[in-house]
């Protein structure tokens, strides 16, 4: 189709896998409130206005680091994964599949919600502490977003050396052909990268799934860009590597998977297809339905926000 019109604002593209070449798209992560009373900042690289998702890849947050007390009592949410990935700070978390565990540095806290869970977030004691974590969202395909919930933590987690003396550790999915124990449900890679000053390292990637990098500490080039910190730069698809040099030693996260099946609609804490399943779900949280149950050791619950006047639409990506 010929356009005529010449806008800054490209054309929504009809699915993932018409966006179709490498990029070099650089993002900056958002200031967002998070949790209820007592909320605290996070930093929001993903979704982005113009990119809803890297593969299946939906949702990036960055709390930290900062000194600080983390309560996020009882919230639901259907349709994906949270993959919970602390750098520095101990967190408890407790759901209504009645887990209750700590969570610290290289472990992984994998929640799949499927048709519905609630869990809390506490950091540890009383006053505030050193906190600093990453938490993504997972869509779920159709084939799991209507099943049962289920909850997982992963203590030994694989990992890939490098030449120069970077590693790699495979938090969810398969990277460089090793694969993370951790339930996926879609083709993924969720992999810490920890390069030392000075390295530089052609990381494999697989031409038929979309990538991105976060940056989360010191300075990189990825792909001739420099990522700062909490920055995105999204890559595109058919690219077989990447080029990763470090300026200072540095740690990035590097998340990528196939192009995801469907355009979701994601409102709150609900990743969905349509408007109708977000009201239900979140219908039946406020009405305390058996579909979510309670979190054992709360008197306190999230109350669903109100639900815009609008329909939800489906997210399309536009680069
Ligand atoms: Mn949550």
């Amino acid at each position: 189709m010929t356009r005529l019109d010449v806008t800054a604002e490209p054309a929504a593209v009809e699915s993932a896998a018409e966006c179709d070449g490498p990029r070099t798209v650089l993002m900056e992560a958002r200031q967002v409130p998070l949790g209820g009373l007592r909320a605290m900042d996070v930093r929001r690289s993903l979704p982005q206005r113009d990119l809803p998702l890297i593969g299946a890849w939906c949702f990036l947050d960055r709390f930290g680091p900062q000194e600080t007390v983390m309560r996020v009592d009882p919230h639901p949410h259907i349709g994906l994964q949270t993959v919970t990935w602390p750098f520095v700070g101990e967190v408890r978390h407790r759901d209504t599949l009645d887990n209750d565990v700590l969570i610290s540095r290289g472990q992984l806290n994998l929640m799949t919600a499927g048709n519905g869970i609630a869990h809390s977030e506490y950091s540890t004691g009383d006053g505030p502490i050193p906190l600093d974590a990453l938490q993504l969202w997972v869509a779920l395909p159709e084939s799991r977003r209507h099943g049962v919930p289920a909850f997982e933590q992963h203590t030994a987690l694989p990992t890939v050396d490098f030449a120069g003396g970077g590693t790699a550790t495979v938090v969810l999915g398969e990277f460089a052909g090793v694969a993370s124990p951790a339930s996926a449900y879609t083709p993924i890679v969720g992999a810490e990268l920890n390069l030392p000053a000075g390295e530089a390292v052609l990381l494999p990637l697989r031409p038929e799934w979309e990538h991105g990098v976060v940056g989360v500490f010191g300075d990189v080039t990825v792909a001739g860009t420099r990522v700062a910190p909490d920055q995105l730069l999204y890559l595109g698809i058919h690219r077989d590597g990447v080029l990763v040099e470090a300026e200072t030693d540095a740690t990035i996260f590097l998340l990528g998977g196939e192009p995801f099946e469907d355009d979701i609609v994601m409102w709150w804490n609900f990743v969905g297809r349509t408007h109708e399943e977000v009201v239900e779900a979140r219908e039946a949280w406020e009405a305390r339905d058996a579909r979510f149950g309670d979190v054992p050791g709360h008197d306190t619950r999230i109350p669903a926000p109100e639900m815009p006047h609008v329909r939800l639409a489906r997210r399309r990506r536009r680069i």
